[in-house]
């Protein structure tokens, strides 16, 4: 009797001893992460799918057919609502710090390790994908550690120093002379630099590492929102398609991609373009999941995101239990796009017609917004009343005087943005049915997917520091 319980207790912990060496390594690792992207961020893509299909409920996206979905917690380590380098340094290190830092300790002491860092320990290649800058927070995060996220230098200098293999995403913040001198440390330390799309077309495997910095970096420092972009110019989807080109091989790989610009357009209240930006990382995350196909056995897709950016809302205090996105459809461009075409063309009749003249007669900017919007086309169901339309008035009377931001009631209005686009864009989203709390981030939590390898670990509720922890349980 002793014996055989003996017996069963060997056999109880030899399985043990089995299932914990038998825990699935990953040896290609993607991780998305959606800046800003909340769980209504996803469904207001999937609800805009359906609108336009004229159809009921949702067109859901490739991100949540996943079948592992978790949730995640995101506050900071001295503010409840995080930034995106208090956030990234959770997920890649598993540690809290305060809202402004990279990868260091709340009191600036001393580095974190993130998971990419040990992924190139344990001889994974490294890449990192963005369409911001190659230098912001999110995609900083995987290989700067710093006190302040606007340490650009120095947060260059540490990409050059990182000995990951492949970089691609919009330029650097830095000066010309000081970007000169930036790549010139790149190229010393044997990555190749490329910053035209007929040469990232030719990259083949063998060129050793890549820094492509894309040809159509904008004045903000990031590719034009998906919106605004030409057909022809290379997306988040094709830097990644590039990555897996060139790190596929028997070391296995460790990919940050980031849609930086969903957090953009929300801090902007900018429903179209959030919808459009998420979209372009659903295409994203469809060819990792074209690649999951090639090697299940041996592949995790993780798609989550930093923060919630904007407090959008599917409904909004109109109170009609509508959610029409196709509403949304008319607008020609991104609300940054659409502000700086407003703002030349009354510059322009400024200098014809005197500030008087065009502070007294808004007629030209109602015709503006409805070419560009359709907002004030009752046959696109974007009519205004005289409510609505008094309100733009106002808005435009005070995109004349001086704004004084630090008021709150004023910045509640308007946030830092041209009052009167401001005023359009939160109408135009109002009458698709979203709503918005806020120019900032907020502390919801937000969505965790997984697809492959070591996917079920990443199931339930719990801190964004604990996606490190899973990650270096599963990563090869
Ligand atoms: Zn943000």
């Amino acid at each position: 009797m002793f014996k055989k319980m003996t017996k069963n207790i060997a056999l109880i912990l030899l399985l043990l001893f089995l299932s914990a060496c038998g825990q699935p390594r990953a040896k290609y690792v993607f991780v998305f992460i959606g800046d800003g992207m909340g769980i209504i961020h996803m469904n207001a893509a999937e609800r805009y799918l359906a609108s336009m299909e004229d159809k009921g409920g949702i067109v859901p996206l490739a991100m949540n057919q996943a079948p592992v979905h978790g949730m995640i917690t995101t506050y900071s380590a001295n503010r409840y609502i995080t930034d995106s380098a208090a956030g990234i340094t959770a997920l890649l290190s598993g540690k809290k710090t305060t809202n402004g830092t990279l990868n260091m300790d709340p009191e600036h002491r001393y580095p974190l390790k993130t998971v990419a860092e040990t992924a190139k320990d344990r001889g994974m290649k490294v890449g990192v994908i963005t369409n911001v800058g190659i230098d912001h927070a999110t995609p900083a995060g995987i290989y700067a550690h710093q006190p302040k996220r606007s340490n650009y230098i120095e947060i260059a200098k540490q990409l050059a120093y990182s000995n990951f293999d492949f970089f691609a995403g919009a330029d650097f913040q830095a000066e010309a002379a000081e970007r000169d001198s930036i790549i010139t440390l790149v190229k010393q330390n044997g990555i190749i630099y490329i910053n035209n799309a007929t040469a990232f077309q030719y990259l083949e495997p063998g060129a050793g590492k890549v820094l492509f910095i894309h040809p159509d970096s904008n004045h903000e420092k990031a590719l034009p929102y998906s919106m605004d972009r030409n057909e022809h110019s290379i997306t988040l989807s094709e830097m990644l398609m590039k990555a897996i080109l060139m790190l596929e091989g028997p070391e296995g790989f460790f990919i940050l991609i980031e849609g930086g610009k969903i957090d953009w357009a929300c801090h902007g209240n900018d429903a179209a373009a959030s919808i459009h930006e998420t979209l372009a990382l659903d295409e994203a995350v469809k060819t990792a999941l074209a690649f999951y196909e090639k090697y299940p056995q041996n592949t995790l897709i993780l798609i989550t995101a930093d923060h919630e950016t904007g407090g959008m809302s599917m409904g909004t205090n109109y109170g009609d239990n509508r959610v029409d996105l196709s509403k949304l459809q008319w607008q020609k461009g991104s609300f940054t796009e659409l502000i700086r075409e407003f703002e030349d063309i009354r510059d322009y009749l400024i200098e014809k017609n005197g500030i008087d003249s065009v502070m007294q007669n808004p007629g030209w900017a109602f015709e503006f917004v409805v070419e560009q919007t359709g907002l004030g086309d009752p046959e696109k169901g974007l009519g205004m009343n005289e409510y609505e339309k008094q309100h733009l008035v106002a808005a435009y009377e005070q995109s004349f005087t001086e704004r004084n931001w630090s008021d709150p009631y004023e910045y509640m209005l308007y946030g830092s943005y041209n009052p009167f686009m401001m005023a359009v864009s939160r109408t135009l989203s109002r009458k698709a049915g979203i709503g918005w709390t806020t120019y900032s981030h907020t502390g919801a939590p937000v969505p965790v997917r997984a697809f492959g390898t070591g996917a079920e670990q990443f199931g339930n509720y719990y801190d964004n520091t604990g996606i490190a922890e899973r990650l270096l349980k599963v990563l090869q």
